[in-house]
């Protein structure tokens, strides 16, 4: 079957150069991928109603016999209109197409066809104009419904995917040990991977769907175990002088005392001296993370070893620069920069430095991952915002040292429910104070049509000398009637703002030119920044006091809620403002939560039940693998039973080896790269 899944999709019956084409930008390339490609929904053709019980509502299904011929007649514009009566054995009732005598004509009288559309009631009679007809004799009730792109439909894609599983052996070869199977009543492989496609009841498809998401799970809990077993190790860093008070007389501000408690849990784990410390420092956007992490890394630095900093933008990594520059401005420890924008002489120098232990603290991007940043002793790495990195990239920057202790900073709270099974090993300490000082952010959600006021209320903040951020989904001009970066300001503000006041920043411009705005919003030269997502992170900036949010439908809870953390910065007001004209239900929920709630945690969990775990952990965990079916918060449960199953099994000293094996091998070492010495050579733990 292998051998099968790495099949060009091409080489596919009925699949030509055009549909290879389309299908790859589904991102299908063989055929595998296409068979793991699962729907997106289901349309469910068994519950089907009546006319009455049908009228008024969309996307309904009928049972009806087909009472006599089609017959047609002509209409006003030329049209041609065709109308077949049938019943539901209670009503009788008219299903009408317009030029399109195909099907009504091959619907026979007397026979029983199902029909998918809205009922109306003329007043005469009931009526359902061009619907989606099925033959009653189809074994199957639920259709898959795929993500298409143009040039390709779903009902298409359906018809390669049944291909293709005919391609399969008749018994495709299980890839769970059989006691998982029994234990958490899972149906095989097999069965799931053709009842996805196809299943012939709903019962079927849970069966399937369940089995598919516990898989995914399951990878992920087994990946994590072996990271953190990987980051259970024994360290020799040692660590002679701990006072680290003595490092508050250098900040700007007094601590608060969470932060001190986080700092004293990280120390004590740095002091203690035998494992390497491997924890999670937890707290919401504005919480103070940076200066825990300043402090821990001051403790480990002036114990001689060198400490790794690294952050997910350019932008970040050179605030965190700046940062620890003025707070170790009179330690005498030495600090510097590595990231992609550095000219290569220039870069190639620093990297010599560090690798001699000319610096104490290298604050970075990802190219700190590269293998041209080596250091001579690194005895701590501490990764900001570390949801945004992938586990892989973590690892990596710690291999770079020989057992350094580690902390994670995370601005994404997690919910309750699930931050055992996400950080079931790290040891995790959690700033749940706020600043001294801080206010409430204000929060309202308007249509577009107030947006004008709110302009103005934005420009009476910039009088009192605030600063505006302006946050938009896009950054051209496009069809999708979503506001844009570049047109904004001659679209909306001209008329308010001078244009010498606002700055834009977005993806695609040059990480200089992106330091070079920023820099200039933050020494308060611009009060306005129009941007795309891209001040998302950690962004810090005191003066900041609203923050306006466009097309705000178009981001999820957690991510309105990181983006709103760059205001409230200071003990002054600060507002958040959502503009959106969308209906949608589930936008609105997020809105209603984000007006209702300024605390993190809260919102994640309102965040989880809107979307699910997988998407949770899809959006919110980079290098988590893509489960590719949407979940439910009910699935919360298999979050929990893959876990279970992924402890067990690794507890059980199982040799990774052995053929049953197999496939999860594979998968591990793909999602997480665990190949080679980190495998655990051949048994599991
Ligand atoms: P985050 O947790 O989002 O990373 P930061 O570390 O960027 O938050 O801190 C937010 C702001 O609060 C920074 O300007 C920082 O200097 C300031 N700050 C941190 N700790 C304190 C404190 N104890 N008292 C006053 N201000 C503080
Ligand atoms: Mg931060």
């Amino acid at each position: 079957m292998a051998s099968l899944f790495k099949v060009s999709i091409d080489k596919l019956k009925g699949v030509g150069s055009k549909s290879a084409e389309y299908l790859a930008k589904l991102g299908i390339s063989s055929v595998g991928d296409l068979i793991n490609f699962y729907p997106r929904a289901y349309e469910d053709w068994s519950d089907s109603s009546t006319f009455s019980g049908a009228c008024g509502k969309k996307d309904q299904c009928l049972r009806v016999q087909v009472l006599g011929e089609c017959v047609s007649q002509r209409i006003r514009g030329g049209k041609m209109l065709y109308r077949v009566e049938v019943t539901d054995g209670i009503n009788v009732g008219d299903v009408i197409f317009f030029n399109n005598r195909f099907t009504p004509q091959s619907m026979k009288q007397g026979n029983f066809y199902i029909l998918r559309g809205t009922v109306k009631n003329s007043g005469r009679k009931y009526e359902i104009i061009s619907p989606k007809v099925k033959g009653i004799e189809s074994e199957n009730n639920i259709f898959p419904v795929y993500s298409q792109t143009s040039g390709i439909t779903s009902n298409k894609i359906a018809n390669f995917v049944k291909t293709a599983l005919e391609m399969l052996p008749e018994h495709i070869a299980e890839t769970l040990p059989q006691w998982i199977l029994e234990k958490y009543n899972l149906c095989s492989y097999d069965f799931a991977l053709k009842n996805i496609h196809f299943p012939k009841n709903k019962e079927d498809l849970k069966k399937a769907r369940s089995r598919l998401v516990f898989d995914e799970f399951f990878i992920y809990q087994l990946g994590l175990g072996f990271i953190k077993k990987q980051s259970r190790i024994f360290t020799d860093i040692k660590i002679k002088d701990d006072n680290i008070e003595e490092f508050y007389k250098f900040l700007p501000f007094e601590l608060t005392s969470a932060q001190k408690r986080s700092i004293k849990e990280c120390t004590n784990d740095i002091i203690s001296g035998k494992y390497a410390m491997n924890r999670l420092l937890q707290g919401d956007v504005g919480s103070g993370k940076t200066a825990v992490a300043a402090a821990v890394s001051y403790l480990v630095a002036k114990n001689g070893y060198q400490v790794a900093v690294m952050a997910p933008t350019e932008i970040l990594a050179s605030q965190h620069y700046n940062t620890f520059c003025k707070f170790f401005k009179d330690t005498g420890l030495k600090i510097c920069l590595v990231c992609g924008s550095l000219r290569t002489k220039e870069k190639k120098r620093i990297q010599q430095e560090i690798e001699w232990g000319f610096f104490d603290i290298v604050i970075g991007t990802h190219a700190l991952i590269s293998e041209k940043t080596m250091f001579k002793n690194l005895g701590l790495v501490v990764t900001d915002e570390q949801h945004r990195f992938g586990v892989k990239q973590r690892s990596a920057l710690i291999n770079k040292g020989i057992a350094p202790h580690t902390l994670v900073m995370s601005a994404t709270p997690i919910p309750r429910t699930l931050a055992l099974i996400v950080y079931g090993d790290l040891d995790i300490s959690v700033l749940d104070e706020s600043l001294p000082g801080r206010q409430k952010i204000d929060t309202f959600r308007i249509d577009e049509n107030k947006r004008l006021r709110a302009l103005n209320f934005i420009k009476g903040i910039v009088d009192e000398g605030g600063q505006a951020y302006i946050v938009c989904a896009g950054i051209e001009e496009n069809e999708n009637d979503i506001i844009d970066v570049e047109t904004y300001y001659d679209k909306m503000l001209s008329d308010i703002f001078e244009e010498k006041d606002v700055g834009i920043l977005h993806g695609k411009m040059s990480p200089n030119e992106k330091d070079e705005v920023m820099a200039r919003f933050i020494e308060g030269k611009l009060k306005v920044l129009i941007s795309t997502t891209v001040i998302e992170v950690g962004v810090d900036v005191a003066n900041a006091r609203v923050i306006m949010i466009e097309n705000a439908e178009r981001f999820g809870i957690s991510q309105l809620h990181q983006l709103r953390g760059r205001v409230g910065r200071s003990d002054k007001k600060s507002y958040c403002i959502l503009v959106s004209n969308s209906k949608s239900r589930d936008a609105n929920q997020r809105f209603g939560a984000m007006t209702s709630s300024n605390d993190g945690f809260y919102l994640s969990e309102e965040d989880l039940k809107l979307r699910g775990p997988g998407d949770f952990f899809g959006t919110n965990q980079h290098g988590v693998p893509n489960i590719g079916i949407p979940t439910k918060y009910e699935d919360v449960y298999l979050v929990k039973q893959a876990q279970d199953a992924a402890a067990e099994l690794l507890g059980s000293g199982a040799p990774l080896e052995a053929p049953e094996f197999k496939f999860i091998k594979n998968k591990l070492s793909k999602s997480f790269e665990l190949n080679g010495e980190n495998s655990g050579k051949g048994v599991i733990f």
